[in-house]
C-alpha cells in the first residue's frame, strides 16, 4: 500500500509556540493555570494536566499567573485578570492578535463588522469582544440576510469582512459574493482574508490528496475547528474518509482493497498521533 502523509500535516506554528511556552512556564513553577483548553486536543491536555497545569474556566480562579491560549480570550480577561493582579503568559497566536488590531481599529472607525465563523468558537468569541457593539457573526450562508438587516439598522455606512483563522476558504469566498451582491455599493466593503495560511495551505494540500487517494485518515480533535473542516473537506474529493482522534478509532476494515492512502492531520495533532497511524499501517498492510 502507498502511503502519503500531508507535509502541513499536525501542530502549526501557533500551537506549537502556545505548547512551547507553556512548558517552560512549567519548568520555572509547577501548577499553572490555563484559562480554557490551551489547544483542542485531548491528548495534549492530559499530558500538560500530568505536567502541573490547572485548566480553569473563568478567570477569576486563577491565582497569581495565567496562561491565554492560541485562540485568545475576551477583551474583559485581560481587565479582570489585571485588577486581581494576576499575571497573564500571553499564548494568543499572533495571527489571532492582529484579527484583534483589526477589529478595535475599524470599530473606532465606525465601521460594521460581519465576523465569519463559528459562533460558538473560543477564537470567535474572543474576536467578537474586540468589535464594539456593531457586529454580526456570520456562521454560515443562510446567515447573511440577518447580517445585512442588522448593519441597515446602523449609523455605519462601511463594513469590514473578518473571518476566524481556521474558517474553510471556499465557504467564506461564497460569503463573501453574497454579502456584495446584497450590499448595492461594494466599494464600501472592506475585505480582510484573515485565515491563516497554515489553514489554508493544509486545506488545500488536502484536497490535492483527496482527489489522488483511495481512501484517507484525518486525524484531529473531535472539537477541533480546523481538524473537522479538514474531514468535511476531504469527503468531497474522497469516499473513504475516517476521521479519528486516536489510533483506536481506526477502523483497519475500510482499508482493505485500498491501494493509496492519504494522511491529514489538524495543527493541534501531536507527531505520536500521526506515527502511531503510521505505524499501524505499516503493521497490517505491508
Ligand atoms: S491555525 Fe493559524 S491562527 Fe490558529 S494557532 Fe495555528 S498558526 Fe495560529
Amino acid at each position: 500500500m502507498e502511503v502519503i502523509v500531508g507535509k502541513t500535516a499536525g501542530f502549526c506554528f501557533g500551537v506549537k509556540n502556545a505548547i512551547e511556552n507553556t512548558e517552560k512556564q512549567i519548568e520555572k513553577e509547577k501548577n499553572i493555570y490555563c484559562l480554557g483548553e490551551l489547544v483542542h486536543n485531548k491528548q495534549v491536555i492530559e499530558e500538560l494536566e500530568a505536567k502541573g497545569v490547572i485548566f480553569i474556566n473563568d478567570i477569576k480562579e486563577a491565582k497569581n499567573k495565567v496562561i491565554i491560549r492560541a485562540h485568545g480570550a475576551e477583551k474583559q480577561i485581560y481587565e479582570t485578570a489585571e485588577n486581581n493582579n494576576v499575571e497573564i503568559v500571553d499564548l494568543t497566536c499572533p495571527k489571532v492578535l492582529f484579527i484583534h488590531k483589526l477589529a478595535l481599529e475599524y470599530a473606532e472607525k465606525n465601521y460594521y463588522i460581519f465576523l465569519i465563523g463559528k459562533k460558538e468558537h473560543p477564537e470567535i468569541q474572543a474576536t467578537k469582544s474586540f468589535c464594539g457593539e456593531k457586529y454580526t457573526i456570520i456562521q454560515e450562508f443562510e446567515d447573511i440576510a440577518k447580517a445585512v438587516e442588522d448593519y441597515q439598522s446602523t449609523d455605519c455606512n462601511k463594513i469590514l469582512i473578518l473571518a476566524q483563522t481556521t474558517y474553510n476558504l471556499n465557504s467564506f469566498n461564497k460569503i463573501v459574493d453574497e454579502i456584495k451582491n446584497k450590499i448595492a455599493n461594494s466599494e464600501i466593503i472592506e475585505i480582510k482574508n484573515t485565515i491563516c495560511n497554515a489553514t489554508q495551505n493544509r486545506q488545500e494540500e488536502t484536497i490535492e490528496m483527496a482527489k489522488v487517494v483511495e481512501a484517507m485518515i484525518v486525524i484531529g480533535g473531535k472539537h477541533s475547528s480546523n481538524s473537522i473542516e479538514l474531514y468535511e473537506t476531504a469527503k468531497e474529493y474522497c469516499e473513504n474518509v475516517q476521521f479519528i482522534e486516536t489510533i483506536k478509532e481506526l477502523d483497519l476494515q475500510k482499508l482493505n482493497q485500498v491501494n493509496k492512502i492519504g494522511i491529514m492531520a489538524g495543527a493541534s495533532t501531536p507527531e505520536k498521533s500521526i506515527n502511531d497511524v503510521l505505524t499501524v499501517i505499516h503493521r497490517d498492510f505491508k
